[in-house]
């Protein structure tokens, strides 16, 4: 089996109203700091190793915003990869990315150094929008840091988009994504606006000082898009995701098929087949730990026979191709499966899943209530 190595980025120019992922604002010492306690990480790692290490076959920087650290740190920890692990020779390495924290040097040097997949996070294309959520790029920074990916840059670039900001119409999204389409990416992901009760966004609707889209509205407009997207050439793999047809993100099916991900940094997860582990959130702590030499990891637990079909279920459900259901039953330990088998029995009588011999998938409507379905199953690492 290969693995998969994730290296967060903490980095953040600022905070956008609707995040809730591990970021904090640039720090250009601690920075400094960072990049070398994530090497410092991935030689203890391999050094603790009883066995080789397996064979890397995908690599990704996520954040925050990777694309704020230089490039010769990107380039620092690609090289301490290279040293340490065996990289399989067509390795995807992935770069989330940010408008207007690109250079033409930037997706230069990104290319030299072996980046091959940029994951540009343009999130709307009505500058309106844009500031609703606090993003600190415009939609000509878009374009721009497409052309010069497109001319200097790795090759495969994926675009984000978010669905359902505030203001957002109808006619809004389907501009954002005619002008998605328009930039002929090879991945096009749809995020759905998800809030978290602490964020700035979240009270400010709350407030009643911004407004956002009908759920019915942004439901229909979610289904529309598959429509869109397929008739343009990108078919849907996974709920939020779409490709051209061969640009799958491979690091990130990793995570729906349960492959093993060795993840390094601030925040960072990871899972070697049979538990998962999780570093301390916090950057300076993290820093200061792996600097003494000591563990940053915050918890880990063994994922047992309940848990592994938990995941198997709400994992394998997220893709298209959904399950075969004869896979599970072979690989499953649990005794509740045969429990779960009826649930989603009884899900397809109500159109949320459907059954194609042994395979089991999604319906679109069981897309847009996935959480509903996925809560049949327990979330093993949710507590943490
Ligand atoms: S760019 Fe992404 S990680 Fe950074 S603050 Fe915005 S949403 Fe959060």
């Amino acid at each position: 089996m290969t693995t998969g190595l994730y290296v967060h980025i903490p980095f953040c120019r600022s905070k956008c109203g609707y995040c809730s992922f591990a970021s904090i604002p640039w720090k250009e010492a601690l920075a400094e700091r960072y990049w070398r306690a994530v090497v410092r990480e991935m030689e203890i790692a391999v050094a603790g190793q009883e066995r080789a290490p397996e064979t890397v076959d995908t690599i990704f920087f996520g954040g925050g915003t990777p694309s704020l650290l230089p490039a010769g740190h990107i380039a620092g920890i690609l090289d301490a990869c290279r040293r340490l692990f065996r990289l399989d020779p067509d390795c995807e390495i992935s770069l989330e990315a940010n408008p207007g924290t690109l250079t033409n040097e930037k997706a230069q040097a990104y290319r030299s150094c072996g980046v091959n997949r940029i994951s540009l996070g343009g999130q709307s294309f009505a500058d309106e929008e844009l500031t609703a959520i606090g993003r600190v790029h415009t939609v000509r920074q878009i374009a721009e840091s497409m052309a010069m990916l497109r001319s200097r840059g790795p090759e495969n670039i994926g675009l984000d988009l978010i669905l359902g900001l505030p203001g957002q119409t109808e006619h809004s999204w389907f501009d954002s994504l005619d002008k998605t389409v328009a930039l002929a990416p090879a991945h096009i992901s749809i995020y759905m606006l998800e809030l978290e009760a602490e964020s700035p966004l979240y009270q400010s609707v709350a407030a009643g000082r911004q407004t956002l889209p009908e759920e019915d509205s942004v439901a229909g407009w979610y289904l529309q898009t598959i429509d869109f997207l397929d008739a343009r050439g990108y078919g849907q793999y996974e709920i939020s995701n779409f490709c051209r047809s061969g640009c799958e993100c491979r690091h990130n099916l990793k995570y729906w098929l349960r492959q093993p991900v060795l993840g390094f940094g601030a925040a960072a997860h990871s899972f070697d087949g049979g538990s998962r582990s999780a570093n301390v959130a916090d950057v300076a702590r993290y820093v200061r730990a792996v600097e003494n030499g000591m563990s940053p990891v915050a918890w880990s637990s063994v994922v047992d026979a309940e848990a592994e079909m938990g995941e198997m279920l709400y994992l394998g459900l997220r893709l298209n191709r959904g399950l075969d259901w004869e896979a599970v039953r072979r690989a499953c330990r649990s005794d509740r499966l045969v429990d779960c088998e009826s649930a989603l029995k009884e899900m397809a009588g109500i159109g949320l899943v459907e059954w194609q011999g042994n395979r089991v998938r999604l319906t679109r409507r069981g897309m847009l209530l996935s959480n509903e379905v996925f809560q049949q199953f327990v979330q093993p690492w949710a507590d943490h």
